[in-house]
């Protein structure tokens, strides 16, 4: 997989898990939630680019995206704490 840029976070995109249904390797505007910042991006053919205004407002009303972007945070958290220990 090429490697693709968080457009919040810089950080570099190398892996993707599916959350949802459809196939693992991500498509043009299939949703990126970032493991890094739980920022929520899309992928385009060649990398990442912010959701529009529009796209952001489907987000938020996504009970799947809501749930991947949740699940991340947690992950984000759960390392935070993690590293302190
Ligand atoms: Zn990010």
């Amino acid at each position: 997989m090429t490697k693709r840029r968080c457009p919040h976070c810089n950080s570099a995109v190398d892996a993707t898990t599916l959350v949802g249904e459809g196939t693992s390797a991500p498509d043009a505007d299939d949703v990126n939630v970032c493991l890094y910042c739980a920022k929520v991006s899309v992928f385009t053919a060649y990398g990442l680019r912010l959701a529009t205004d529009i796209e952001a407002a489907e987000f938020e009303e996504d009970p799947d995206v809501q749930l991947a972007v949740r699940t991340v945070e947690t992950l984000i958290l759960k390392n935070g704490l993690n590293d302190g220990l």
